[in-house]
């Protein structure tokens, strides 16, 4: 299962592995961005980054890592207050960013573990003190995935607020319905769910989030919406972007679609089922039931295990998990369940660390 020339099988939540036939497409010599070629690649992306997404909304590629994206949504559409939902490590780091962008935000915060919830967020926006929203889907800290049905209800109530959703962990591991839930700006990198390489991110924008950042000044350069369309209608993007990805991707999402989202979507579920079940029975859920990650599983450590020395135990054979994220690394520990793993990589890997804590097989 583990190429020739991958040292490690990374049961953590990003960097994934990435499968040798698009390492291979990543190695394509590079082309003249400015070139036809690259416009017909891109043009080929499009509609196959909109069906990932679910959406008809426009889609862009951004030469940089998720948290560019995060600051962009400060800076594109934050004019009067950003209101941030947050319930573990990533989603506090976005409010902060909005707060070094120089804008207003606030934070509801969830306690680590738990999800947000849709009525705290209907009575804040009732307030009419915001015109943005934004909130992670997947809070890879935690484990914990949001309830996107049920806020989205509430966000179709605050039409003129621009909802912005980091989906970095979930976008190609769990249903991430942009149209249907009506995500104004919604972005993901690359290296969790697509499992390609780190460094690259995609994110689609809706009409709504557009004619925001046309109201909004200083929205910077290398972030701003408005270059990215003027590019983006000529099938190009802003800068010189990191071509291999786009490479990547194109194959990526091929490959993807030849297994079908939807048993992706599965695969990923059936593996995070393992996972909490074991972690229920070898130890405890960090997140609440419920609310649970199809990507990764944050393991409340019970029985004090010693995460360095299971590593170490599982070096030789080729695998890795994830320490607890921030502040939860005392208590916790991660397994990283997406991209390319399966199910009997999964089993396999908790097999390994029932017989380094001295659980007899078949328990
Ligand atoms: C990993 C992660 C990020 C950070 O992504 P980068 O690509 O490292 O910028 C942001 N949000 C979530 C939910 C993540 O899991």
């Amino acid at each position: 299962m583990i190429d020739s020339d991958h040292d490690m099988w990374m049961f953590i939540p990003g960097p994934v592995n990435v499968e040798s036939s698009v390492r291979q497409a990543m190695a394509r010599p590079p082309i003249n961005h400015r070139g036809k070629e690259f416009s017909q690649l891109f043009e080929a992306l499009r509609p196959k980054t909109q069906r990932l997404m679910r959406t008809s909304n426009r889609v862009y590629f951004s030469t940089s890592s998720a948290i560019g994206l995060m600051e962009a949504c400060a800076r594109n559409c934050v004019g009067k207050k950003s209101l941030h939902l947050t319930c573990g490590a990533f989603s506090e780091q976005w409010h902060k960013i909005t707060l070094v962008c120089g804008k207003e935000a606030d934070a509801i915060a969830a306690e680590w573990g738990r999800a947000n919830r849709p009525e705290e967020l209907r009575k804040a926006l009732a307030t009419g003190k915001y015109d943005t929203v934004c909130m992670v889907h997947s809070e890879t800290s935690t484990s914990v995935l949001n309830p996107l049905t049920e806020i989205a209800a509430v966000m179709r109530d605050f039409p003129d607020i621009v909802f912005c959703l980091d989906t970095v962990s979930s976008l190609g591991a769990a249903p991430v319905l942009v149209d249907e839930w009506g995500v104004d700006v919604c972005f993901a990198s690359v290296q969790k769910g697509l499992a390609l390489p780190p460094g690259f991110a995609v994110f689609s924008l809706s009409d709504k989030a557009l004619e925001r950042a046309r109201a909004i000044p200083n929205r910077g350069y290398y972030f701003d919406f408005l270059v990215f369309e003027e590019y983006g209608v000529k099938s190009q993007t802003p800068t010189t972007p990191s071509i291999p990805h786009l490479y990547g991707l194109n194959h990526q999402l091929d490959r993807i679609e030849a297994e079908g989202l939807e048993n992706r979507w599965a695969r990923h579920r059936r593996m995070a089922e393992i996972s909490q079940t074991w972690a229920t029975e070898r130890f405890a859920c960090f997140a609440e039931a419920a609310y649970r990650s199809p990507s990764v599983t944050a393991v409340t450590n019970t029985r004090k295990l010693d995460v360095p020395a299971l590593n170490k135990h599982l070096a030789p054979l080729n695998m890795v998990i994830a320490s607890g994220y921030g502040k939860l690394k005392p208590t916790t520990f991660r397994i990283g369940h997406v991209g390319e793993t399966q199910v009997t990589q999964i089993e396999n890997l908790l097999r390994e660390i029932d017989r380094f804590i001295g659980i007899p097989a078949g328990v």
